[in-house]
């Protein structure tokens, strides 16, 4: 089979230009300038036909009368749907995503992927199945070239860069005769794959059972026409829908109250505390990037209880924003968001910047791994001895075993659980001789509060076993995290004098 025969019974059945070279599997680029591919696969065609391609925009084609639509996309390849869609987008609010990135994801009647099947049929009838067998596809698939084609027109026209993770066009395509066409392959589909008694047509449906290997162009033919009947009408732009990219904002946070939570406190539908962690960033970061704050979930490295602080470099934090409107903000913007913070007197961020989804994985993973290293306030029911102060300086590591505070049972399951604890050290206050300042740095997940006091025994070994007395903590801040993400940025550089 030379390729010139295959161009002109395509073109005898109505296919346009574009979906020819689909049929001769053309790939990326060779779609831009189309002319130069038909000659180099040796195909002669009407230069009439071949439309200007995006890049050589001064050379306009004689006014032609319009062309028949293609059978098989339907004129989703047409300039004519390329137009529609330009203004469609531009009509959209588009303007108020400020993305650089863009992707396209449209969603295609049915009928297309039939007169593909049929084309299929069409060309083992004309060409023998040794031109084309049941296993592959004759052609470059739609959605593929939606990819080749439509995308880089697209981009081009609007003046944005194809990225999979950016603002995202869902554009909803409908065809006249979908309804038609769906109807009998409801009909053929009851004939031949008999059985089912409920029968939904879906896409998936539609890629699995129909290709020929699974089903006779004969009994096919009985329903939808071989090769595709014309069709008299183009495709018909539903709608367009925008949704933005997800935005990840990272940063570290330093608690300074002993008197906030971690995320808004609701106990039967009443809130315990007016602001939680949670809030404060929220508010001063996300407006920003999104109108809807209820898109945007606050993951953080681990977490402190109400009463502890979190002081040092801080604990990483990250805000994932759905569908934002914008995808970056200055170092300038970031700061005052940092100092907006910081007015809460309750809590702290720096190193605030945009980071990429993919480096969410260091707050997610790795958690039972990390060090945590903690400074707790403790005492003594008597004077602390020099005996004391020596058990309590501990370089080796050493494993507990922890039963769930009873504090925390009402959420999480009672189990026992090993911990390692890497190094204690204890200082006696100066002011208070009762008063221990003990620094430990421990896995993550240990409490502290049990390891200190052992929970009558629920936590082996203990501080308080250790020394042989009752020791009981007054106050506990989580004074580093051995996370090294996200990276150091010092916004409060870009503060104009
Ligand atoms: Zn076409």
């Amino acid at each position: 089979m030379k390729n010139q025969d295959l161009v002109d019974y395509l073109a005898s059945c109505g296919v346009c230009r574009v979906c020819q070279l689909r049929y001769l599997k053309a790939r990326g680029n060779e779609y831009r300038n189309m002319q130069q591919t038909f000659q180099r696969l040796d195909v002669k065609v009407d230069d009439s036909d071949l439309k200007p391609s995006v890049d050589e925009p001064d050379e306009q084609p004689p006014k032609k009368p319009r062309l028949s639509i293609c059978s098989t996309c339907l004129g989703l390849f047409s300039e004519e749907f390329q137009n529609q869609l330009i203004d469609g987008i531009s009509k959209s609010d588009f303007g108020k995503y400020d993305s650089a990135g863009i992707v396209l994801a449209i969603s295609l009647p049915l009928a297309l992927q039939l007169r593909q099947l049929s084309m299929w049929f069409a060309l083992q009838r004309k060409f023998g199945k040794s031109s084309f067998n049941d296993n592959s596809a004759p052609d470059v698939p739609i959605k593929e070239a939606v990819k080749l084609i439509l995308h880089p027109i697209v981009c081009s026209k609007l003046g944005r860069e194809y990225d999979a993770n950016g603002l995202m066009i869902n554009i909803d395509v409908r065809h006249s005769v979908e309804a038609e066409e769906v109807a009998k392959l409801t009909d053929l589909h009851r004939v031949a794959f008999p059985g089912k008694k409920r029968i939904e047509i879906s896409r998936g449906l539609l890629e699995k059972q129909y290709q020929p290997a699974r089903i006779k162009a004969d009994l096919f033919e009985q329903y939808l026409a071989i090769p595709p009947a014309a069709v008299e009408e183009p495709l018909h732009l539903q709608s367009i829908d925008l949704m933005g990219p997800i935005v990840c904002v990272a940063g570290r946070y330093r608690k300074l109250s002993r008197e906030l939570s971690h995320t808004p406190w609701i106990l039967h539908g009443r809130r315990i505390m007016e602001e939680s962690i949670e809030e404060i960033i929220v508010k001063q970061v996300a407006p920003h990037f999104t109108d809807t704050v209820c898109k945007v979930t606050f993951m953080s490295s681990g977490r402190e209880d109400v009463d502890v602080r979190c002081l040092g470099k801080g604990r990483p934090f990250v805000l994932e924003i759905m569908d934002a409107k914008r995808s970056s903000f200055s170092r300038q913007q970031a700061r005052e968001m940092e100092l907006a913070v910081d007015k809460s007197g309750k809590v702290s961020i720096h190193n605030l910047q945009v980071v990429p989804r993919e480096q969410l994985t260091h707050i997610k993973t790795g958690e039972e791994q990390k060090r945590k290293y903690y400074r707790a306030l403790c005492v003594l029911d008597e004077p602390v001895t020099v005996d004391i102060l020596k058990k309590l300086q501990i370089s080796e590591s050493f494993i507990i075993q922890q039963k769930t505070p009873i504090r925390v049972l009402h959420r999480r399951p009672l189990h026992t659980r090993p911990r390692s604890i890497y190094s204690v050290k204890a200082y006696v206050s100066r002011e208070n001789r009762r008063l221990l300042i003990i620094d430990v740095v421990s896995q993550a997940g240990t409490y502290i509060k049990e390891l200190v006091h052992g929970e009558f025994g629920r936590t082996t070994p203990s501080i308080s076993s250790i020394i042989g007395k009752p020791i009981d903590i007054l106050a506990l801040d989580v004074v580093g995290i051995d996370l090294d993400w996200p990276a150091d940025v010092n916004n409060a550089e870009t503060e104009v004098e």
